[in-house]
């Protein structure tokens, strides 16, 4: 199949989150499928040019009409981590994507709103048709729209798919900007939110061929549950085009065999000598002492959705009985980050705790590869991709009990699960997996559990190629 990502991440090249990982495994999956497969992305100046090869200009003068006017891009070729990537940059005179950051300006839905106009028009003129579209998120997900309202007059008739990969995020903004993608009025309508804020993940749920989310399990709550806040009726209108595939994670970059950024390696043979060697190598690296104790930690954007309150429970749990605990996370807004670090503050000089406030790839490979125990308290959970990478690793999850964490971790098989989000819940879990540490034999069969399970893209890019076949079969029935 010809299928074509448009996204505004690609990891390691593009990376915020899980997003960026979703993209780069599930198209490496596809790829070693042998199927077609092409990521539209903006040509971000923060892009990671250390994995690129072959960028290569291909049209310099790449008109997108765009409001009242038109505006020209450069459209640039380049292959990351195998993957084929199409990047576009935009000659505007806001410098969309010259901001130093890929997210968190105060025009998002308008940059991203361009960039999604752009990559239709660039499979327009290019005569593309790909046998599917795949759109992600909200900051892509007026592709869909677009191509119902105005693309499939173009000539564009691709199927597309809409992967919701976290619905709190949902790109809010005024009437102005959707206004200037040229959107039919009918459609327009239809995305607005209250009088003067319009919602541009809705376009994806209302007008993409089918709506997808990252875990069964999410996708049941955001149905049926409030955390699908007002977009619940919506999500009921479209629900018999509406289903969750679980992520998978890459098994090549995540491999505890292979991996590039340990200083030794192990696999699921060696794993209790193994992990124990990069515990003491570990411990050193970050001036914890060198003793015989569980050590447990944290990967995490600290956002409210992480809930780093009952991750900092979890670390003053673990104190109390006796463990070490590493976390690496990074704030991404001022009150927390003033939290942490004043967290960091309070045990600076403490032998048995390690804060370290920032987004470090290589330090998460050798966290996840030394502890003992991964905490993952989050409020909620599309699927997390974590808590994976933690078992592929042969440290054992302990998690809150919602989203695709209840469709990975299983109490006592491979890991620890709570449900209320409360320190007292976190608090008394902790002791129970810290009780079940104390216990070799029992330890090692959560270990093995975890490490021999398959979190691969395997299953899950077999159910997207499933989705995209009868996607396509079925926009050939109509056509
Ligand atoms: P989300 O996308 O909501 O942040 P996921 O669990 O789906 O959460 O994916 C998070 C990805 O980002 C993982 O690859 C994880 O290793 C990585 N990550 C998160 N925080 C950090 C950090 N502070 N340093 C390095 N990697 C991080």
């Amino acid at each position: 199949m010809k299928i074509v990502h448009i996204a505004s991440e690609l990891a390691p090249f593009a990376k915020i989150g899980g997003l960026g990982d979703v993209l780069h495994g599930l198209c490496r999956a596809l790829l070693a499928k042998k199927h077609q497969v092409e990521v539209i992305l903006p040509k971000y100046d923060v892009l990671n040019l250390e994995h690129v090869k072959d960028l290569e200009i291909i049209d310099n003068r790449f008109d997108v009409p765009f409001g009242n006017g038109s505006f020209e891009n450069t459209v640039w070729r380049c292959i990351v981590d195998s993957i084929p990537v199409i990047l576009i940059e935009p000659h505007h005179p806001l410098s969309l994507f010259n901001r130093e950051t890929i997210y968190g300006c105060q025009d998002d839905p308008f940059r991203f709103a361009y960039f999604s106009c752009a990559a239709l028009e660039f499979l327009v003129k290019t005569s593309r048709s790909p046998d599917i579209i795949h759109a992600h998120d909200w900051h892509t997900a007026l592709a869909a729209p677009l191509i119902k309202s105005n693309y499939q007059a173009k000539g564009l008739h691709s199927p597309c798919l809409f992967t919701i990969h976290n619905l709190a995020y949902q790109g809010h903004c005024g009437k102005d900007v959707v206004e200037e993608t040229g959107l039919k009025k009918e459609i327009i309508e239809k995305l607005q939110d209250s009088p003067h804020c319009y919602n541009l993940l809705k376009g994806g749920i209302l007008f993409a061929d089918h709506v997808t989310t990252v875990s069964p399990n999410y996708a049941r709550e955001i149905l049926e549950t409030p955390l699908g806040g007002a977009l619940t009726p919506l999500l009921q209108r479209r629900k018999h085009a509406f289903s969750g595939i679980l992520n998978g994670i890459d098994f090549d970059y995540w491999n505890p065999k292979t991996d590039r950024f340990l200083p030794s390696r192990y696999s699921s043979k060696d794993v209790i000598e193994g992990k124990a060697r990069l515990k003491t190598y570990l411990q050193e690296h970050l001036s914890l002492t060198n003793e015989h104790a569980p050590l447990v930690c944290a990967i995490t954007r600290l956002v409210p959705q992480k809930g780093p309150d009952l991750i900092k429970a979890g670390l003053l749990r673990t104190l109390e009985n006796g463990g070490q605990f590493v976390l690496l996370g990074s704030a991404h807004d001022e009150k927390t980050q003033t939290a942490f670090y004043n967290l960091k503050r309070a045990f600076a000089g403490s032998r048995h705790v390690h804060l370290e406030l920032n987004y470090n790839e290589e330090l998460a490979h050798l966290i996840f590869a030394a502890s003992d125990l991964f905490l993952m308290p989050s409020l909620f959970e599309p699927c997390g991709l974590t808590q994976l990478i933690a078992m592929r690793y042969g440290t054992v999850p302990l998690v809150r009990k919602t989203g695709g964490l209840s469709d990975t971790v299983f109490e006592e098989q491979n890991g620890f699960l709570f449900e209320p989000p409360t320190e007292e819940a976190i608090g008394q879990t902790v002791d129970r997996a810290l009780a079940v540490w104390q216990k070799p034999g029992a330890w090692k069969r959560l270990i093995e559990k975890g490490i021999s399970g398959d979190y691969s893209w395997e299953k899950p890019s077999e159910a997207y190629l499933t989705l995209y076949k009868s996607l396509l079969h079925s926009s050939k029935a109509l056509s």
